[in-house]
This record gives structure tokens, sequence and C-alpha cells, in this order.
């Protein structure tokens, strides 16, 4: 299951941040998912459960805001959000389209005590 290496690297941001900080319990994981990720939110949930498991993250609620997909043409610099996978220039007719935005899964921020 692809979500769960995703929560893996997650988890790692996640452990970095708690090593940094006194924190008793982690309530609420706020996560950024781009639409390129592909990632379903169940299956993340029960990523995130596996992973959470006997740790501080235990029983936090997680959630999953989605990010879209956006490119920007290599030849014109023109920004547009992509929508249905189509990579194309709707300024400029190219397909070399850069993806900025749509391809992370990121810790958006934790919620703790
Ligand atoms: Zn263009």
């Amino acid at each position: 299951m692809h979500e769960m290496s995703l929560m893996g690297g997650v988890f790692e941001v996640i452990e970095q941040t708690l090593t940094q900080h006194e924190v008793k319990r982690v309530l609420i994981v706020k996560l950024k998912v781009g639409e390129l990720t592909n990632a379903e939110p169940d299956a993340l949930e029960m990523a995130f459960e596996a992973y959470s498991k006997d740790t501080k993250c235990e029983g936090a609620e997680l959630i999953v805001e989605r990010v879209p997909v956006y490119g920007r043409c290599r030849n014109c610099q023109y920004e547009f959000s992509v929508k249905t996978m189509l990579f194309l220039c709707p300024n400029c007719r190219n397909t070399d389209i850069e993806v900025i935005q749509g391809e992370e899964l990121l810790l958006e921020s934790l919620e703790v005590e």
C-alpha cells in the first residue's frame, strides 16, 4: 500500500518535531495531500492508525486537506491549475509543464497538549 510509505515519511517529520518540544500527546495532525499522490483518504487513515499505535499520536484526529495540482509552463511561465491531468498550457498550448503543486504530502500542523 502506497499510503503506508507516504505516511512513514510524515511520521519521520512528526517524530523530529516532537523531540524538539515537550509534548504529552498529539491531538490533531493536519496533512496537505497533493492530488497527484493518488493517496486515498481511507488508506491514509489506516496508515495513520498503524503508525500512531503506541506513540504520542495514538488516538489523534487526522485532518487531510487536498491540494489541487498546479503546473507552470516552461515555455511562457504561465501558471495554471491542472484539471483532468491534461498537462497543456492554456496560454500557449505547450505541453512542457512543470508541476509546481500537487505532488506533495506534507505535515501542515500538529495540535498538542
Ligand atoms: Zn505556455
